[in-house]
């Protein structure tokens, strides 16, 4: 952690003696890293404000290294956003332990009751899982494999209203001696009021020792919006974050946390039952820190991208006229900045991507492809049919389907590089929602 962090901060601590004016700069690029992770932008505020003014103190300064008492500044204010310490499940002293789990659809609510059913067995509970989302036979079905799955039994009542189905669970569970019951709901793709209604009589019903929000962390600001409805609807007693293996950024955990006020007890992940963890502050600040990368591969890259080309790019991109060649020329740009590897280690998830996915023999044919083409070809690739891919391909010693792969690919680069070169991009970017 610390070894990232010196990479944000090596201005600062490479100076000795810090001002005023170094953290203002220095933390302008921790606001930014932020706001490019997702996180909330009323959250980044509060929180590049309390860490200026613990950093710009007397003692900050004036220490031997102020750039490292700057780093565990940012460190210990990051945790204590992130909640402070550990936040464990509540065990009910009268059995059950019921969990009520809430969510959008998608948000991994399924998937995580078998995560939790498994994780409590293991520590010797008796857990059933609850089928209460009732709207789609396939939700029952799915509970009930992830159950199998996980070795704990499923109860379910078909179509039966979800209260009823509590009252007949709580009954069962009392009969087998079952301690702990995992309450699957269903979930809408909006907040909407029947699906709140319905929530809420289930947990008058239920009374549950604990009420968990689960999140799936890729949906940034949308999640934490929902959060709030959530809380406000049926007071939660905490927050699960899913999927947090595709995005290692983190902004939906610090913004959550901040937002609802309700601590985060778990992560998932990954698809796997076994793929869920307690959630611990301090983990998390690390790999948000992990963000910090981020600034020495922009440093990296204007060092070696020439600003003039970059921004006739730019041009070009939101122009949408975006050629072969210029995708050429952004690859040998690439390769002249360093190893794809390392740049992709240093991205945030990278570490991942690194080991499998870019080859740079795959970069090598890619550039031998589109020097095969002409300046014609390179510069509207729509005139390429199918006579010219025969050519193309054989002049550079691959198949047809390689073509027919770069051309999709450079199709779907071009959308996506103009939607976020567009004014919306940009926004979306700074966590405005329209
Ligand atoms: P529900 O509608 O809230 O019940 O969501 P599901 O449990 O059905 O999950 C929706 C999808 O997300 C499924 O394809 C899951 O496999 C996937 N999923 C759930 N949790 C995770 C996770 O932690 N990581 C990843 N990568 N996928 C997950
Ligand atoms: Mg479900």
């Amino acid at each position: 952690l610390a070894d990232k962090l010196q990479n944000v901060f090596r201005k600062l601590t490479g100076k000795g003696k810090l001002s005023e004016a170094d953290i203002k700069v220095a933390m302008r690029e921790v606001k930014l890293a932020l706001l490019e992770a997702d996180v909330n932008f009323l959250v980044v505020k509060k929180f590049i404000k309390s860490v200026s003014e613990k950093a710009v103190g007397q003692t900050v300064l004036e220490s031997l290294t102020p750039g490292q008492e700057v780093i565990r500044i940012v460190r210990d204010e990051m945790t204590q956003l992130l909640g402070g310490s550990l936040s464990d499940i509540k065990i009910a002293s009268n059995p059950p332990t019921v969990i009520l789990m809430a969510g959008l659809q998608g948000a991994g609510k399924t998937t995580m009751c078998g995560k939790l059913g498994k994780y409590f067995l293991k520590k010797g509970k008796t857990p059933m899982l609850v089928a209460c989302d009732i709207y789609r036979p396939a939700a029952i079905q799915q509970l009930k494999v992830v159950g199998e799955q996980a070795g704990v039994p499923v109860f379910e009542m078909g179509q039966e209203k979800p209260y009823k189905i509590y009252q007949a669970a709580l009954k069962e569970a009392r009969k087998n001696g079952n301690d702990m019951l995992i309450l699957d709901t269903a979930g809408r793709l909006h907040i909407d009021e029947e699906m709140m209604a319905e929530l809420k009589r289930l947990r008058d019903e239920a009374q549950p020792t604990e009420t968990l929000l689960v999140i799936d962390a890729m949906t940034g600001q949308d999640a934490v919006n929902a959060a709030k409805a959530f809380n406000e609807e049926v007071e939660l007693t905490g927050v699960i974050l899913t999927k947090v293996d595709g995005d290692t950024r983190g902004g939906a955990a610090l913004s959550v946390r901040e937002v609802t006020g309700k601590p985060i007890k778990f992560v998932g992940v990954g698809e796997k039952l076994t793929d869920i963890e307690l959630f611990h502050p301090d983990r998390m600040t690390s790999r948000i820190l992990g963000m910090g990368d981020m600034l020495s591969l922009i440093e990296k890259a204007e060092k070696n991208f020439d600003e003039k080309k970059a921004l006739e790019m730019q041009q070009k991109m939101r122009s949408d006229q975006l050629n072969l060649n210029d995708f050429l020329e952004q690859m040998q740009q690439m390769k002249s900045m360093g190893s794809m590897q390392d740049i992709l280690a240093m991205l945030p998830g990278g570490n991942k991507l690194a080991g499998m996915s870019v080859d740079e023999k795959q970069m090598a044919r890619t550039e031998a492809i589109i020097q095969s083409m002409t300046m014609k070809e390179r510069e509207n690739p729509g005139i390429i049919n199918g006579s010219r891919r025969k050519r193309i391909a054989k002049g550079s010693g691959v198949s047809v389907q390689d073509v027919n792969r770069l051309l999709n690919q450079f199709e779907q680069m071009k959308k996506m590089l103009k939607q976020f070169t567009g004014k919306r991009g940009k926004r979306r970017m700074m966590g405005l929602p329209f």
